[in-house]
């Protein structure tokens, strides 16, 4: 400590004051609560239960999904959380695998000035050249090749050009990164000018993460070191069998084996899932990622259904499905057939499953309504959008938005008030057995046996390794 306060006096003045700037703003960033955990405080979790009649300022649910983003970049390996619950699975190379490896050539032989330009906005190659002390011949004769006309010709501002010269200012060297796998490479030696094109060796490892709900879902999968894109993929997975805006209790859980991609040993983004299992009020749902890109149960059955759980990326929820409720306008005790999803204004309401729009209007109770048809025995009612997004007698694929939530009608406050009608009778769409999915195709099935055998073996592998290591 003595030698760095000795050090500290030998620097001049100003750098002595930008230091003690810099160490009293980490200070305060590492005092000072971050949104997380303020968000964390004000979701009720002493009891730790939930009243799904009442209204949470946080619940069991996303929260907006690009708040973590910027402790959690997808690209960024330096920033992003290694935590525990994040061990390596496994490991295995890409399909992406190199078509041409070539190690970067080293021109080390010479001395080599070497010096890294960014394109800034209405730069040409010309000024970047002129820049970096190169004629308009160099300009000339690199486009001459044909990869470095096509790719140098539209270099775009952030682009960045290395261009290693030789002591006599001569060009001996460009590389430019096409992408953050490739990399054109143009060279000149006494043979004149060639170029080639170096990819980096793609190699994939699975990680294996895994959380229990404490609060809320979003938190859980932070803290289990997901990505916000991670979160909403698991959410889709499931999001067939599980509301995720109702539904989630306190002790529920999830873990899941999924992919990283690494570029000659340095994390470039994530994978897909390759199997994942979720925990739900004691109910265990199980999803295997086939090389088709779809997701079956661990029995082989498409997680893909009829019907979603939930039409609504929601933010908070107000009431669950109750046949006596009081009608919040006219103080009778009214049946409340269906679902209220409270959210912001303008969320997009997506369509239950596929079907066909038999209403897309208006009235004074109903506001702006949508019904959709979906078979002889399915219909789904949308009560109250701001905006309808379809026309009656429209076709719609399940996930379409149909409109976007709003407060018309006989409402008190912006929700929709969704409804699920089975042969004319309206049901729980929360609770409501629906039609079991398509198992795999027959010729696929042994395969995919095999695969999801392996894969659930992993994962529960996995999971006892880390209650061994609690
Ligand atoms: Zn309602």
């Amino acid at each position: 400590m003595g030698k760095v306060i000795t050090l500290f006096k030998l620097l001049p003045k100003l750098h002595q004051m930008l230091l003690c700037g810099l160490v009293f703003v980490t200070l305060i960033i590492i005092l000072i609560p971050s949104d997380d955990v303020q968000a964390s405080k004000q979701t009720p979790s002493a009891s730790g239960e939930y009243d799904v009649n009442t209204r949470y300022s946080v619940p069991l649910a996303f929260r907006t999904p690009t708040a973590p983003a910027a402790s959690l970049s997808e690209t960024d390996p330096e920033l992003r959380k290694r935590p525990a619950q994040l061990a390596p699975a496994s490991s295995k190379t890409a399909e992406q695998a190199q078509q041409e490896i070539k190690p970067e050539p080293t021109v080390a032989a010479q001395k080599l000035n070497e010096k890294r330009f960014q394109v800034k906005s209405g730069d040409t190659l010309a000024a970047l050249f002129e820049r970096a002390g190169l004629s308009a011949k160099d300009v000339y004769d690199v486009t001459q090749l044909p990869k470095a006309k096509k790719n140098l010709l539209k270099i775009m501002p952030g682009d960045n050009l290395v261009i290693a010269k030789s002591e006599d200012g001569k060009l001996v060297q460009l590389r430019y990164h096409l992408d953050k796998i490739t990399t054109l490479i143009v060279d000149n030696d006494s043979s004149g000018y060639t170029e080639h094109i170096v990819t980096k060796k793609v190699e994939a490892r699975s990680k294996f993460a895994s959380a229990t709900i404490e609060n809320n879902f979003w938190n859980a999968g932070v803290n289990a070191g997901l990505t916000p894109n991670q979160i909403m993929q698991l959410a889709t997975i499931f999001g067939w069998d599980i509301d995720f805006a109702l539904d989630l209790r306190k002790g529920d859980q999830f873990a899941m084996i999924f992919e990283e991609e690494y570029a000659d040993g340095e994390f470039l983004k994530n994978g897909n899932i390759l199997a994942a299992e979720f925990t739900n009020q004691g109910d265990r749902y199980t999803a295997v990622r086939y090389k088709d890109g779809n997701y079956y149960s661990e029995e082989g059955r498409s997680m893909r259904k009829a019907f979603l759980r939930s039409p609504v990326d929601f933010k908070y929820v107000s009431s669950s499905f109750n046949p006596r409720r009081l009608h919040p306008v006219t103080g009778q005790v009214r049946a409340h057939r269906g679902v209220d999803y409270v959210a912001a204004v303008g969320t997009p309401i997506k369509a239950a499953g596929n079907g066909r729009v038999i209403k897309s209007s208006y009235n004074q109770y109903n506001g702006n309504y949508v019904f959709i048809k979906h078979n002889d025995t399915y219909t789904t009612k949308y009560l109250h959008l701001t905006k309808r997004k379809v026309k009656t007698g429209q076709s719609v694929k399940q996930g379409q938005i149909i409109g976007t939530l709003g407060s018309t009608g006989r409402v008190t406050g912006p929700h929709l008030h969704y409804e699920f009608i089975v042969n004319g009778v309206h049901r729980n769409p929360r609770t409501i057995k629906l039609p079991k999915s398509e198992p795999i195709a027959s010729k696929e099935k042994a395969q995919f046996a095999k695969l999801s055998e392996t894969m659930m073996a992993e994962l529960e592998h996995n999971k006892q390794v880390q209650i061994a290591a609690q």
